[in-house]
């Protein structure tokens, strides 16, 4: 099943693979006022990869691109990504959201020092308020100079595949740990809304360029986000594309992310699955995690914290408890402290990330 061309115009973000993980809870688009118009079409198999509709090859009717099928991905691992593989078959993660300011590399210095040899590896992504950030290669060979495994975030908003291709080739060349792939939020959203966005690929595809190119795959799924009773069938097409990891989206605790993933078991698959934790230590950084698309927490979590007598205590115990309370759930193959910091105060957010990562003592 090919999604058609009306279906693909029709979504902001083009997408083949859709629907994305920004729906609205009330299935509104979550860049424009009408309904999601993935919604009501079944979940799309995993079929490869088209030309754009819209390049020469797609309006001359080339076919679609086949790449590897399920669990035959002929490019050996890099080195980063089989080193990440070897520690994630041993025990548990924790993986931290790169806090350093964007484009100022003393800031990513001291962030990567704050958070070397306490977490496993820091998910250097994108961020709404800062758009604009280091090229992903460039940015993960900077931190992995502190001794500090990066896990990318690439994005389908901001490249076209062919810059793709040559940013996980690049990865690759640095050997990160591992590439987090999403199609993106939109550039209505954000602060650069001057930008057009590209979405030529979406987050199905790009997992499958970035297995194909060595990389340890990891994708978002939110289990409470329009179609919920679908979500894991949409994350089961992102393993047979090439995905081994999940991210969680904050999903409001434990037992939604419990049940998310015995639904994937059901359906045949079982990749590490990675929740993210809300890591809010001060005012300035529970509003940063409010600005999150679709995030659901935990009844209580952020006024138990920014009421507490002591704040900033009090968010280590809260964070801690709810990290320990996810592994222990079958089939979470580690944690992700999921946040940002408030302007100003990044190596202080780091350290504090670092503090949890040394309370789980995982290490
Ligand atoms: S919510 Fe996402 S997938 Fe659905 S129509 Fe909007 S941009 Fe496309």
């Amino acid at each position: 099943m090919v999604v058609s061309l009306e279906l693909r115009r029709s979504c902001p973000k083009h997408m083949e693979y859709g629907p994305c993980g920004g729906v609205e809870f009330d299935g509104t688009c979550e860049v424009a006022e009408f309904r999601c118009v993935f919604l009501e079409t079944p979940t799309v198999p995993w079929h490869g990869i088209a030309p754009n509709p819209e390049s020469p090859a797609g309006l001359a009717g080339a076919d679609v691109h086949h790449l590897a099928d399920a669990h035959e991905f002929p490019v050996e691992a890099q080195p980063g990504a089989a080193a990440m593989r070897a520690l994630m078959a041993t025990r548990p993660i924790v993986v931290a959201d790169f806090p350093g300011r964007s484009v100022d590399r003393a800031s990513l210095t001291e962030c990567a020092q704050a958070l070397a040899g306490r977490v496993d590896a820091t998910l250097a992504g994108d961020s709404g308020r800062s758009r604009v950030q280091f090229s992903p290669s460039y940015r993960a060979e900077l931190v992995q100079q502190q001794d500090l495994a990066v896990w990318t975030g690439l994005n389908c908003r901001d490249r076209n595949r062919v810059a793709l291709e040559g940013e996980l080739a690049g990865l690759a060349g640095v050997g990160v740990a591992g590439v987090h792939c999403v199609t993106g939020d939109h550039t209505a959203t954000g602060n650069r809304h001057d930008a057009l966005p590209v979405f030529d690929l979406d987050s199905t595809q790009l997992a499958a360029l970035a297995r194909q190119a060595g990389h340890l795959v990891s994708v978002a799924e939110a289990p409470l986000t329009p179609p919920v009773d679908r979500r894991a069938a949409r994350l089961r097409e992102k393993v047979l594309a090439g995905a081994d990891v999940c991210f969680v989206n904050h999903a409001g605790g434990v037992e939604p992310v419990r049940r998310f993933i015995a639904e994937s078991h059901e359906l045949g698959v079982a990749p590490g699955f990675i929740p993210c934790v809300p890591m809010v230590i001060d005012a300035g950084s529970a509003a940063l995690l409010k600005s999150f698309t679709t995030l659901v927490l935990p009844d209580g979590f952020l006024d138990g914290i920014l009421h507490a007598a002591h704040p900033f205590t009090a968010a280590l115990d809260a964070i801690t408890r709810l990290c320990e309370e996810f592994l222990a759930v079958p089939g979470v193959a580690g944690v992700n402290l999921s946040g940002g910091p408030a302007a100003g105060a990044e190596a202080a957010f780091a350290d504090a990330m670092g503090a949890v990562a040394d309370r789980l003592g995982l290490r």
